[in-house]
């Protein structure tokens, strides 16, 4: 069980797990062989001749054997004093990325790193047809202080709330194109790509850089160059060339700082009511290198050393080194 509660100064969504205790692992629930460990697949890659829930696959897709959302319940919104809250309605599904227990998206073979991207694609376009569902994000997180298991995988989490990071972001990109009759993201890369100071890696359908005011040091943004606001709708040949692109970027995020715990996450359009095709989705990735103070936890202004000039410099020197 676990349950939504409002922050009713900032309005912000948070989840509050009531039964969180994830016993210890006597061996990987995620590699071939331990298909029974895990619910049954959603979603897999692999040849006919192999039966669903058996090895043999190159991708698999599960709903989360511990979810912190759950598809059965209602998501009714009940007060409760002067507070707002909702039961825990949503999906949690794990994205297998590899039947290999150590592997990377640096070093994945680019067919392999394009069914990953398959099988994001396939899952956010069938739990939309759940009209419970207003938002789906994916998030990666690599290395031991970021994630219990080390078998590579994502996160594929479906909610009945826009978040308020996804609001923020829908509430910036609105007011621009209110103003200018464009899309915000659209004209940041427009003009990263003709000053390339801080691009990382580029081709003819995607744009990967250091923002202009990131947040975090060496925080990395990748970007379709064709307006769209929805990952579902990504073509096949976009999958193929962002494969080549994530792979070139995760790269230069080992080999500059030396294979760096990260964070990875998947911004596209709500759904529903919600869906807005003024948003321009992408993938943001955050190594975390950074010590944290109390400031930005104080303020919610970020500070950091390294300006994004010099880590786009760092990042593409470290590319140019393994080269493609
Ligand atoms: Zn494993
Ligand atoms: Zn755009
Ligand atoms: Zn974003």
């Amino acid at each position: 069980m676990s349950e939504l509660r409002k922050e009713p100064v900032l309005q912000r969504w948070v989840v509050v797990m009531k039964d969180h205790q994830p016993r210890p692992l006597e061996r990987c629930p995620f590699c071939p062989g331990s298909e029974s460990e895990t619910p049954p697949e959603v979603f897999a890659i692999r040849p006919d001749s192999t039966r669903r829930d058996t090895p043999g696959w190159t991708v698999r897709v599960v709903p989360n054997k511990y979810p912190f959302l759950r598809i059965e319940e209602e998501p009714a919104k009940r007060a409760y004093g002067l507070y707002d809250r909702m039961n825990g309605v949503g999906a949690h599904e794990i994205v297998i990325e590899t039947p290999e227990h150590v592997q990377h998206f640096a070093t994945m073979e680019i067919s392999q790193l394009a069914g990953v991207l398959n099988a994001y694609r396939a899952r956010m376009l069938d739990l939309r047809r759940d009209t419970r569902f207003k938002h789906i994000v994916i998030v990666k997180n690599h290395g031991p202080n970021v994630t219990a298991l080390p078998h590579p995988h994502s996160h594929i989490v479906a909610l009945p709330i826009v978040p308020r990071r996804i609001d923020e972001e829908l509430k910036g990109t609105f007011n621009y194109s209110q103003f200018h009759d464009r899309c915000i993201y659209c004209d940041i890369i427009g003009q990263e790509s003709s000053r390339k100071e801080r691009m990382i890696a580029e081709t003819d359908l995607f744009a990967s850089f250091v923002p202009f005011a990131s947040r975090y040091p060496y925080e990395t943004w990748i970007l379709p160059k064709k307006h769209s606001c929805d990952f579902g709708q990504i073509s096949d040949a976009e999958i193929a060339d962002l494969a080549k692109v994530m792979r070139q970027v995760f790269s230069c995020i080992r080999v500059a700082l030396n294979d760096p715990h990260y964070s990875l996450a998947l911004h596209s359009s709500p759904l529903q009511e919600q869906y807005r095709p003024q948003y321009h989705w992408h993938f943001e990735v955050r190594p975390r290198v950074e010590v944290v103070h109390g400031f930005e936890w104080a303020t919610g202004l970020f500070i950091h050393s390294i300006p994004p000039e010099e880590a786009a410099a760092q990042l593409k020197a470290a590319c140019e080194k393994v080269g493609d």
